[in-house]
């Protein structure tokens, strides 16, 4: 059963990653054996801001919470 569409489109991921164990997802309790990383795109910034311009997020695949992870050093990488 899908829940009630109200977004413009269904989220598209930029990449998968398999966890090495399955884990059980904070907010939807889904077992989950993979986490999906979204690009994050810098809309808005303080001029003196240091934060990067782009990043991601790692969400769940079942509910597409946003969940903590780090991608090895790609996530502080300025462009
Ligand atoms: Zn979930």
């Amino acid at each position: 059963m899908n829940d009630v569409e109200d977004g413009p489109a269904p989220p598209s991921f930029e990449a998968e990653y398999a966890l090495e164990s399955p884990l059980k997802c904070p907010h939807c309790q889904e077992t989950i054996k993979t986490l999906q990383a979204l690009r994050l795109a810098r809309t808005r910034v303080n001029f003196i801001s240091l934060l990067p311009r782009r990043g991601y997020v790692v969400v769940c695949p079942a509910c597409h919470s946003i969940l903590s992870a780090e991608l090895g050093g790609v996530l502080t990488r300025a462009v």
